[in-house]
């Protein structure tokens, strides 16, 4: 039997509990809704029982939005290796450094996680027609699942984005339409296509399923180190699911009685310095975060101006009495090349920014030698090639 799931608002504002059975998007108040489970009946049951012998995400599809019998549209998705960066480690002065190495996902980026749920959901709701509003990877990973599952995929994303990210979506055969701006324009060009069309809206917080699919990294850190957190996690922070993700993983395991329930990791966002919405508002101390003007990056994933779950991004890092860093493109190369050359890694910039933003919390004092450091790398470099010319 599985646990049974349902959505109630990420705020709460007292509206909900929501029926996973019928279509949601955001919350009636506006804010994004999340996915609870009756824990409860898990902790009954036992870790060992409730991990599958499946060597993706789907291991632990007991904490995942799945309803009795149902198969989720899969490719083989997440259980990414966790890499010991020993020789990398060495020159940062850091004994346990280790890279989650997501560029081993379908369609080269941890984007395939989100989007196996979200297309999973949108499969049992009887969606004909997906759409998406992306900087380029949660497009490729969509139209793969989109044609895996036989659904229609209509993909919006910057004009000016690298040419593999178009030529891969329609590999997949989906419909890729270039809008003028950035993603936050494609998004409200999304909306005004496909909401009269009753296109299904697959938005990153938009849509409550996608944050099932990354939280699932946060499960994966904790059984490869033991059922152990580690002590740093450094992620690049784009839309932010994949931190608002891994931070319920966190709150749902301790809730299972998986792992100990006061250690959390110090959790690090890392932005590029020409849009880093959130890392400004950390500074200053806000709930929220201001809209980016002129957001320009190399890191695509990154070039989100404005984050409808910057609230919950900012409340983890807080909690966590994490960090906040912006680091500039160049960094961001110097650090793909890092990962590459010491460690034999394939990084996109977004990775490069995270191994970057560890220097500089190790040059400031914040990361101790023997702290367990887990930098992800979100991506593959080969969308991205250019920018090592
Ligand atoms: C989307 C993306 C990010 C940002 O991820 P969020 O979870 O939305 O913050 C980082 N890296 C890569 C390669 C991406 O595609």
């Amino acid at each position: 039997m599985r646990l049974s799931f349902y959505l109630e608002c990420s705020v709460p504002c007292g509206a909900g509990p929501f029926d996973p059975r019928q279509p949601h998007h955001l919350c009636e108040c506006g804010m994004p809704l999340l996915v609870r489970y009756n824990l409860d009946a898990a902790c009954k049951k036992g870790r060992s029982a409730m991990i599958m012998d499946e060597r993706s995400m789907w291991r632990y599809s007991e904490v995942m939005p799945l309803l009795p019998g149902e198969a989720p549209v899969s490719l083989g998705e997440g259980w990414t290796p966790l890499v010991h960066a020993e020789r990398l480690g060495r020159e940062l002065g850091l004994t346990k450094l280790f890279v989650k190495d997501e560029s081993l996902n379908p369609t080269n980026s941890f984007k395939a996680r989100g989007l196996s749920a979200a297309v999973t959901r949108a499969m049992y709701l009887g969606a004909q027609v997906l759409s998406i509003p992306t900087a380029g990877n949660a497009g490729c990973a969509m139209a793969a699942y989109a044609a895996k599952a036989g659904l229609e995929a209509q993909v919006f994303m910057p004009r000016d984005v690298k040419t593999p990210f178009i030529r891969e979506c329609e590999l997949y055969g989906a419909k890729v339409t270039l809008v003028d701006g950035l993603i936050t324009d494609a998004g409200r060009i999304a909306a005004e296509t496909g909401g009269p069309l009753g296109w299904y809206d697959v938005s990153t917080l938009k849509e409550p399923y996608r944050i099932e699919g990354k939280k699932i990294m946060g499960y994966e850190l904790a059984e490869q180190f033991g059922w152990r957190l580690p002590d740093w996690i450094i992620y690049p922070t784009g839309g932010g699911t994949g931190m608002v993700g891994m931070w319920k993983a966190f709150e749902e395991m301790s809730a299972m009685g998986w792992i100990d329930p006061v250690k959390r990791p110090h959790m690090v966002t890392v932005q590029a310095a020409n849009c880093a919405p959130i890392v400004r508002a950390f500074d200053e101390g806000t709930e929220k975060a201001r809209p980016w003007e002129n957001a320009t990056t190399i890191a695509d994933g990154l070039r989100v101006p404005r984050a409808i779950g910057d609230f919950l991004v900012l409340r983890a890092v807080r909690e966590s009495q994490g960090a906040a860093v912006a680091v500039a493109d160049t960094d961001m190369v110097q650090g793909m090349r890092d990962l590459g050359r010491f460690e034999g890694i394939n990084a996109a910039p977004e990775g490069g920014a995270a191994m970057h933003a560890v220097h500089v919390l190790r040059e400031a004092g914040s990361i101790k030698q023997d702290d367990t450091v887990v930098v992800f790398n979100t991506g593959g470099m080969y969308k991205y090639i250019d920018v090592l010319g």
